[in-house]
């Protein structure tokens, strides 16, 4: 008897040890001890693995980083899908996830491995019974290879080397969603975005800043001038995945936001950040489409945030799987009350162009390590942080944005012809631009700048502009050639916020028109933008 329960032990141990994966499959943490993270050469390597032992993934590219590495995406599919075209008929919800964005925070990386892993291999192949997924693991290839130690401290040294935040060309890849200056960037949208058109989008990042006592915090793409109810709909599926994960994980997750110890302690406020567009996740929701963000919390263990962002990402494709119909519904009916507002409402409805951070909800139950209060030696009070974690109420969280100006929703957009960088930025976003066939003249609505203000320090390369001013009503002659933008289009939210001068992140904040209206005189006298709007 004991040799045949010796047998059957030894039998089962090694049915057991093959189910798992083999050497190809793991990911440079798990070899390391979680000292190390994956070289873009270690990402492809296992794109490439992976690829030769399932039949349901295809691998392609956004195209090449400025360093020439190819941006890898992988589509997993039942069945295996090549093409936009078959996605979107398949009638299935598209979910798009991507890690690395900045690459000193590398946990949304190795995160989407181990899903490709457990959804193509192991026991999450459901996940693709109802949705297609898009992974785009390593999204900033270049800096993730410039690994150094102590580049982020707040990290605890976990793993050892990590890469830079900007990408090689010095630029932050989550500011650049509405200037588009970098290649991943024009690759992200031209190749992935328009002719995907993912309804769910996340962005999988880690924070390095306040000491919550949270494992992930979250936002979703803030509604401002977008369709309020795919931000609706976000909020109630992050509530319910909170919820999920405390159940089956025992992780705590809540929404995104810093406190400042110098302002109140325990803290009194925690805010969020900004609405701006130029956050590739803010502009989902003026897309009609659903944007999550992910930060893990720097502060513990490497293992531990991969866990944290893992778990988070694996239910939302559970959530995303399961209401797969309901997702598709919501976003379509969002594109079509975009249209039917302008269509309905041109030149009587407005909306927001500026906003202001406002506090939408207080939080009760507040985690977060606790500080002490102490005198420096020259009199003014100083905080140091204990180990010991605390639970806080009535904390006012700073997370809605409130219109501070406002402006008409037109019929249309003329743009003249000379600005076509401003055509061709708007193509790029997927905004449909036509030309005038022939030359008519119109009753147009046209900004006087009365004043043009600019940053004294750059930002991203840019010292950023506003306007003031205001609208007259003019008769105007527009040559064949010009370009229109009819505002009703599924992107015509997007449209708005772009061109509208008065906008606090559009065109006329990246600088695509000083050089005309300071050749105009504008610091002078008051000078006409020169895209104007419609009505009728
Ligand atoms: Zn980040």
């Amino acid at each position: 008897m004991k040799g045949i329960l010796f047998i059957l032990c030894a039998w089962a141990f090694t049915v057991e040890a093959q189910t798992r994966w083999t050497e190809d499959l793991l990911l440079t943490p798990e070899k390391s001890n979680f000292s190390k993270t994956s070289t873009h050469a270690e990402v492809m390597a296992f794109l490439k693995a992976i690829e030769s032992k399932s039949s349901e993934v295809y691998l392609t590219s956004m195209g090449k980083s400025p360093e020439g590495k190819d941006i890898p995406v992988a589509v997993l599919s039942r069945p295996k899908i090549t093409t936009a075209t078959e996605a979107k008929a398949s009638g299935k919800v598209i979910v798009y996830i991507q890690g690395n964005i900045h690459a000193g925070e590398v946990e949304g990386k190795e995160s989407v491995m181990m899903l490709m892993r457990d959804i193509l291999l192991g026991s999450k192949k459901h996940l693709l019974d109802n949705q297609i997924i898009l992974f785009a693991p390593i999204y900033n290839t270049d800096s993730n290879d410039k690994m150094a130690a102590g580049k982020r401290p707040s990290q605890e040294d976990s793993p050892l080397e990590i890469g830079d935040r900007e990408n090689s060309q010095g630029y932050d890849l989550n500011r650049d969603g509405v200037k588009m200056e970098t290649p991943e960037t024009n690759g992200l949208f031209t190749t992935i975005i328009g002719p995907w058109d993912p309804h769910v989008f996340v962005d999988l990042h880690t924070t390095n800043g306040t000491w919550h006592a949270w494992n992930l915090t979250w936002a979703p793409s803030y509604h401002y001038a977008g369709e309020k109810s795919t931000y609706d709909y976000t909020i109630t599926m992050l509530k319910g995945i909170t919820e999920t994960v405390k159940k089956k994980y025992d992780l705590n997750f809540g929404p995104y936001g810093d406190y400042d110890v110098r302002e109140a302690w325990p803290p009194k406020n925690f805010y969020t950040y900004n609405h701006h567009p130029r956050y590739l996740v803010n502009q989902f929701s003026l897309r009609n489409r659903i944007g999550i963000l992910s930060e893990a919390f720097a502060h513990e263990r490497f293992y531990q945030r991969i866990f944290s962002t893992y778990s988070f990402a694996l239910e939302i494709l559970e959530h995303t799987n399961t209401q797969s119909k309901e997702i598709q519904r919501i976003t379509k009916e969002a594109d079509a009350k975009t249209i039917q507002t302008v269509t309905a409402e041109a030149g009587k409805a407005k909306k927001g162009v500026r906003y202001k951070m406002v506090p939408l909800e207080q939080l009760n139950n507040f985690p977060t390590y606790d500080y002490v209060s102490y005198t420096k030696a020259d009199g003014s009070p100083g905080y140091y942080r204990t180990g010991n974690m605390i639970s806080v109420d009535g904390v006012t969280y700073h997370a809605k944005f409130d219109a501070e100006v406002e402006s008409t929703l037109p019929k249309g957009y003329i743009i003249p012809a000379a600005f076509s960088a401003v055509a061709e930025n708007l193509k790029r976003h997927g905004v449909v631009v036509t030309l005038l066939t022939k030359s008519t003249t119109k009753e147009v609505e046209v900004f006087e700048v009365s004043k043009l203000e600019k940053a004294q320090r750059k930002f991203e390369g840019h010292f950023m502009a506003r306007v003031n001013g205001k609208f007259v009503t003019k008769k105007q002659k527009f040559a064949k050639g010009d370009y229109v933008v009819e505002l009703a289009q599924p992107l015509g939210n997007l449209a708005f916020y772009l061109l509208e001068p008065e906008s606090d992140d559009g065109y006329i904040t990246w600088n695509f028109f000083d050089e005309y209206l300071e050749k105009q005189g504008v610091n002078t006298k008051p000078v006409m933008y020169p895209v104007v709007k419609y009505v009728k």
